[in-house]
């Protein structure tokens, strides 16, 4: 209730109240003052305080890492330090042979290597007999000689794929795996020199190599049509997320990272960009047919559909090509799925000039003047075939559709893509 002003017994308690108000205000600016004054690390809850902030950690934890280094060299030394130690599967011989993919069971004695390694050739193996680690290949194990020493011999490895459950209706114990034709095989750790599994049955000599469908169902992708070269699909999601994630990453930078992880392990060879090119865009192209067939549309907006409220279209004239680069005349794997076909674009420009005769200078919209929507524009140079690309994207950032413009921003272009029908009914 607010006391009545010409009652002066009731000022006497507010004064009070108020007086009483502004002592523990100065109470409280005291202390705060105070606490900035005070040395924040001299207590353990200043320390917490300020370790809360960004630098403070930032310093804390730069102290941690300069504290721990000399214990982390040390043990990154000690690491590579090779103990005679027995296989980790017999428990009786020497450990010849590191595999950290077989972890915890890692140490392996040539024997053991040789039973366990032929299932699994993919694996990334050191050898210890040296005194160090050293990278081996799949395609070597470490073998005693008659004086005892250590030697390293090849042997056949044969790429990991899936072999039918009943090749004839004979004994199991007639059946044969031996290693067929060459194969190369390059997945995330680079390139492996394997063979093609030939199986065959001694008894009836029924034979079984996988071909091109099997290899696809064990998730490899022929780099040419005979495939004499496979790369696993794992290789090409790993490539197309890089790409999405740094478009400016090139394949010749990803295909050098594949090489340096196949010298890294020990292994041997090139990998032709040209060739992973090839494959990875027909790999891209099968998937899209896939996925039209099962209706997966990737330019529409689940949040858009039904009322789409505005469109964005706008031109980017640094996507330009070079005429030279043109290449052959071939069409392109996913030609008019979301660049519009060039030969509809021109028709419908053409169109347009045949109705309208075309003002030169900028596009007017009521007083404003915009350079991008004139109604004419030159091409800016002989030497470019495609000018830049025009796309319409809706405001939660999804592409609709694209052209490719073949000179200067145009109205025509945003018009073909509105009346198009591909948005905008
Ligand atoms: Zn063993
Ligand atoms: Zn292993
Ligand atoms: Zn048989
Ligand atoms: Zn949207």
């Amino acid at each position: 209730m607010v006391p009545c002003p010409d009652d002066a017994s009731n000022y006497a308690p507010l004064q009070v109240q108020l007086q009483e108000t502004h002592k523990a205000l100065d109470t409280q600016l005291q202390l705060l003052q105070e606490s900035l004054e005070d040395d924040p690390l001299a207590c353990s809850e200043g320390r917490e305080m300020l370790t809360r902030t960004w630098d403070m950690r930032q310093t804390h934890s730069e102290e941690k890492w300069e504290n721990a280094r000399p214990n982390l060299l040390e043990s990154m030394l000690s690491a590579e330090w090779t103990l005679d130690q027995s296989c980790d599967h017999c428990h009786t011989k020497r450990a010849v042979i590191r595999c950290r993919d077989c972890l915890p069971k890692h140490l392996f004695c040539s024997d053991c290597d040789l039973a366990v390694h032929r299932n699994y050739v993919l694996h990334i193996r050191d050898s210890v007999v040296e005194g160090f680690y050293k990278a081996l290949p799949p395609t070597c194990r470490i073998v005693q000689d008659g004086s005892g020493a250590h030697e390293i011999s090849e042997k056949a490895c044969l790429l990991p794929i899936a072999s039918p459950h009943n090749l004839c209706n004979c004994d199991t114990q007639d059946i044969a795996i031996n290693a067929g034709r060459a194969i190369i095989l390059v997945e995330i750790n680079g390139r492996y020199d394997l063979s093609l599994p030939l199986v065959t049955c001694k008894s009836c000599l029924k034979t079984w190599t996988p071909g091109l469908k099997d290899l696809q169902s064990n998730g490899y992708w022929p780099g040419n049509v005979d495939f004499q070269t496979v790369y696993s699909t794992d290789v090409f999601h790993t490539f197309e997320e890089f790409k999405v994630s740094a478009p400016g990453l090139s394949r010749q930078a990803f295909v050098k990272m594949l090489v340096d992880r196949t010298s890294n392990f020990g292994r041997a060879g090139r990998i032709s960009g040209d060739s992973f090119q090839r494959s990875f865009l027909e790999w891209t192209y099968c998937r899209h047919e896939k996925e039209k067939l099962l209706a997966v549309d990737h330019f529409s907006c689940p949040a858009c559909m039904e009322d789409i409220a505005a469109i964005s279209v706008d031109g980017n004239r640094k996507m330009y090509r070079f005429n030279r680069t043109k290449g052959a005349d071939e069409s392109g794997y996913f030609d008019g799925a979301f660049f519009s076909k060039d030969k509809e674009v021109a028709e419908f420009v053409e169109g347009i000039r045949s109705r309208i005769r075309p003002e030169s200078g900028r596009g007017v919209c009521g007083k404003s003047q915009w350079k991008a929507a004139r109604e004419t524009a030159k091409k800016s140079g002989s030497k470019v075939d495609e000018e830049g690309v025009e796309d319409a994207v809706c405001r939660h950032g999804i592409l609709f559709k694209a052209l490719n413009m073949f000179r200067g921003e145009i109205y025509a272009y945003p018009l073909f893509l509105k009346k198009g029908g591909f948005f905008w009914p």
